[in-house]
């Protein structure tokens, strides 16, 4: 004990780039509320940005025949991946994507970190539409360049307008991501084409992160490159957490003009190296069979599960989703502090959202709906105590 305490603890020094870094904060929500079920706490846990149950049978079934494999691939994929992901992209967006194109990577985020480290300079800005996905305003700093901040409309779509004014000659990229995460919302086609047509001839890159394109509940959806985007403006980021329920396995990629791709395979390649080889597997497994997602019908009886209950609770409102599988739940008829009302939820109602703070969007709750039905139901029946309590 008194060698302890005479040992000197230093407080280590961080990396400045660090300083502002927080934990994901969808991620730490989730583990903390997981800790407190493993702990014998019931919580409906409607946190996850993950689809419940286990990895699709068939790609179990094909990556168990291929465990042998152990040796380094080229670090932007197994050329019969890339071949795989080129071709069902050219298919899916109606433009020609050749392998150069693809690079694979360990999820989506790699992708996302490694496109803005090659595009941005310091003090190059993103415009990032909000509520956004929690990791952007991060990766988009971590690379150096600046976050532009412009708020979707009521109604959940692009406001091309409040763009207009925020870009700068400094403006460098522009986030679009539909369906939209943490909203649902698929953008309008409308919006999308004014959006492109406002970048024609700028030098400003559209980061495309499609990770829920297949999944989709409405028919307006359309692919961003039939929208008038050109392909040469478009980064597309993408994966297989979310259509094959493979979040766990790392596996996503980043589709780009070819010197960009190069750019990125430099980069990882002192970084990551090529994403682990059973995932890369279980991808062009997926991709052989269309990369079908297996429970959309499930999600959108979810999704009509959840926005029946919702309706019967006075004072909450929200946009249907039309893609994606959250809701994003409008709580300023109800509190003036989402996130102390979440916590309360959390500690009193054993319910978990995650605060529209994580996501820019202070006011609003996300509900992720990637849950059983049961679940669902128990959590909506507590939502309404506790918008309706008394205390
Ligand atoms: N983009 C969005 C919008 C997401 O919701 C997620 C979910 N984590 C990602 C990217 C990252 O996906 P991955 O788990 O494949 O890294
Ligand atoms: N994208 C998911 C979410 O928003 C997973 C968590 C994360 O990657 O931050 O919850």
């Amino acid at each position: 004990m008194r060698i302890l305490a005479t040992i000197k603890v230093m407080k280590p020094v961080l990396a400045k780039r660090l300083e502002s870094l927080e934990e994901s904060a969808t991620l730490a929500l989730n583990a903390r509320v997981k800790q407190m079920v493993a702990a014998g706490e019931t919580i409906y846990n409607l946190t996850a940005g993950e689809l419940d149950g286990d990895t699709p049978a068939y790609i179990q079934q094909a990556v168990a025949k291929t465990l042998h494999l152990n040796k380094y691939t080229p670090v932007p994929g197994m050329p019969a991946l890339r071949e795989a992901i080129a071709r069902h992209a050219s298919d899916f967006y109606d433009v020609p994507f050749s392998p150069a194109q693809a690079v694979v990577t360990a999820g989506a985020k790699p992708a996302l970190g490694a496109a803005f480290l090659a595009l941005l300079n310091p003090g190059d800005e993103v415009i990032v539409p909000t509520p956004a996905w929690v990791s952007y305003n991060h990766l988009i700093e971590l690379a150096g360049g600046r976050v532009v901040e412009v708020p979707l409309t009521d109604r959940w779509d692009l406001d091309v307008r409040a763009i207009a004014k925020a870009i700068t000659p400094r403006t460098r990229a522009i986030i679009v991501n539909s369906p939209h995460n943490p909203t649902g919302a698929v953008f309008t086609s409308a919006s999308q084409r004014e959006l492109a047509k406002l970048l024609t001839g700028r030098p400003i890159t559209v980061i495309a992160d499609d990770i829920y394109n297949k999944l989709v509940f409405t028919r307006s959806f359309q692919p961003i490159t039939k929208l008038g985007f050109k392909p040469d403006q478009l980064v597309i980021i993408n994966g297989w957490s979310k259509s094959q329920a493979l979040t766990g396995w790392r596996i996503g990629y980043v589709l780009a003009h070819p010197d960009v791709a190069a750019a990125i395979t430099a980069l990882l390649s002192h970084f990551t190296g090529n994403a682990a080889v059973p995932s890369q597997q279980a991808a062009l497994t997926a991709l052989a069979a269309g990369d079908v997602p297996g429970k959309l019908e499930t999600l959108r009886h979810r999704r009509d599960l959840v926005a029946q209950g919702l309706k019967r609770i006075p004072k909450l409102n929200f946009v249907t989703p039309g893609g994606a599988f959250y809701f994003m739940i409008d709580l300023r008829t109800v509190t003036s502090d989402s996130a102390a009302w979440c916590e309360q939820l959390l500690t009193k109602y054993h319910v978990a959202l995650v605060p529209g703070e994580a996501f820019s969007a202070p006011g609003f709750a996300r509900l992720s709906f990637a849950a059983d039905d049961a679940t669902l139901q128990s959590a909506i029946s507590a939502i309404a105590q506790a918008v309706t309590k008394k205390d």
